[in-house]
């Protein structure tokens, strides 16, 4: 039977609780299961430590380069190709679920979904909304045409103005997105705009809030000071992209809205490390020091404070390889399990996927992944892919 698998003596880890129990796990029909027939596929694991199946929560699949500018004027089916390699190398890494944080679109989903490639399961905003001059626009300052038009390969969408925000909301709905994604601050891989802007006027941004939870989606908003957290936190932003430099009102916010925040730590470590090799342009590197020391303080206050923290990467071009070094720059400031359930159940819970993914329980779906060596004890288990025996989606041995 598709999707039916037994593994028989493996420690089973709770990322809820840390503990672990010893004993076999059934997939059922690509589901966990109390029980399962016993002619299926049977694998010993010999005391070997499953999870479920990780959650990176911030990536853009589509990023084939960091020099973003380069994108609008990409192929399409280029881009496509080179996202369906970065998806099958993601799976590998261990991560059975994405969230795309804008550039990924219906198209691939569903391809992944039928089994058209190898790759996570795929959590699509479409195009990030940008105001003109935002993180969103590509355009340096000299370009004054826009090469967002519907069908290149580029990551935003400009909008300006109330009803032009709330056309481009339900635009990206009516496609199928599974979020909304904003530009509410200045970023480091865009030629025009400073970190410390705030990007979108109060209106705009309500606006955009309303069209996504009329549709029973949310809004996810790139932003890194207070000024910009704070402030779209207080017109109902659920998920607060990278967040470097919160402060401690935005701990109050994030608690009192029920919001949840992703750091994306290692994009700024690879950067610093490497992006100019992959396309990074000299004035987006020097920006990277802006934010790269102010991420992990930010990361240990929000901890501290009990926000609700979610595993993200937001790796561009050559730097994907890097997606599990995340877990070691945060294991700095917080426990193993800590960042285990940012990337299992409270990402689960981000994405409306709680008891579906993140989890061992039964009636989850069967994506696993099993290790060599107990990462509660040691955070380099899940840093390293090569601990990785085996990854497990749906029931099937996919790696
Ligand atoms: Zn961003
Ligand atoms: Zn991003």
């Amino acid at each position: 039977m598709n999707g039916s698998l037994l593994l028989r003596n493996a420690r089973l880890l709770d990322p809820a609780t840390g503990e672990y129990t010893e004993g076999d796990l059934h997939c059922v029909d690509g589901r966990i299961a109390d029980e399962g027939p016993a002619d299926v596929r049977t694998l010993d694991l010999r005391g070997a430590v499953v999870l479920p199946g990780l959650i990176d929560a911030h990536v853009h699949v589509t990023a084939l380069t960091a020099d973003l500018g380069s994108l609008p004027s990409t192929s399409p089916s280029y881009a496509a190709a080179h996202a369906m390699r970065t998806m099958s190398q993601m799976l590998d890494r261990g991560f059975t679920t994405v969230r795309d944080a804008s550039g990924a679109d219906y198209g691939l989903a569903d391809a992944q979904a039928e089994g058209l490639f190898r790759g996570p399961r795929l959590l699509f905003c479409g195009r990030a909304l940008s105001q003109t001059g935002g993180h969103g626009d590509s355009r340096t300052r000299g370009a004054n045409a826009r090469e967002d038009h519907p069908c290149c390969a580029g990551l935003g969408r400009v909008a300006d103005g109330v009803d032009a925000v709330r056309a481009a909301a339900r635009d990206e709905l009516r496609k199928g997105a599974h979020h909304i994604k904003v530009m509410a601050s200045g970023g480091v891989a865009s030629p025009t705009d400073r970190i410390d802007s705030t990007q979108y006027s109060a209106d705009e941004l309500r606006a955009i809030v309303e069209e996504a939870e009329a549709a029973n989606r949310y809004v996810a908003a790139h932003a890194y000071t207070a000024r910009a957290v704070n402030r779209a936190l207080e017109l109902g932003v659920r998920s607060i992209e990278h967040g470097n430099l919160i402060d401690d009102r935005s701990v109050e916010l994030f608690l009192s809205h029920n919001a949840f925040l992703v750091p994306t730590l290692v994009t700024y470590w690879a950067l610093k490390e490497e992006g100019r090799e992959h396309g990074l342009p000299e004035s987006s590197w020097r920006k990277v020091d802006d934010v790269l020391g102010a991420g992990l303080a930010a990361l240990e206050r929000a901890s501290r404070g009990g926000v609700k923290l979610v595993y993200g990467t937001d790796l561009l071009g050559g730097m994907h390889r890097r997606q599990n070094h995340e877990f070691r720059l945060r294991a700095e400031v917080q426990t193993p399990l800590e960042v285990i359930r940012a990337a299992t159940t409270t990402a689960a819970d981000l994405l409306d996927l709680t008891g579906e993914i993140g989890t061992l329980a039964v009636g989850a779906h069967a994506d696993l992944l099993v290790v060599e060596g107990d990462p509660v004890e040691d955070i380099g288990v899940l840093a390293e892919p090569k601990n990785f025996r085996h990854v497990i989606q749906g029931g099937e041995l996919v790696a």
